[in-house]
């Protein structure tokens, strides 16, 4: 399942797992486009302050 739309990701759609180290939790699955869109969104996030 696509972790930014939501819609169940198959092999032809070209599914991208992002590997983020945000502590034990599961790798994420995208679309190709969905991915693109939610690691442009990443590096706009403000960085929380620690
Ligand atoms: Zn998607």
């Amino acid at each position: 399942m696509c972790d930014a739309c939501g819609a169940n990701v198959t092999s032809d759609q070209m599914a991208m797992v992002g590997a983020t180290s945000e502590g034990g939790r599961r790798p994420r699955q995208f679309h190709a486009l969905c991915f693109r869109i939610w690691d442009n969104e990443r590096h706009v996030a403000p960085e929380p302050t620690v």
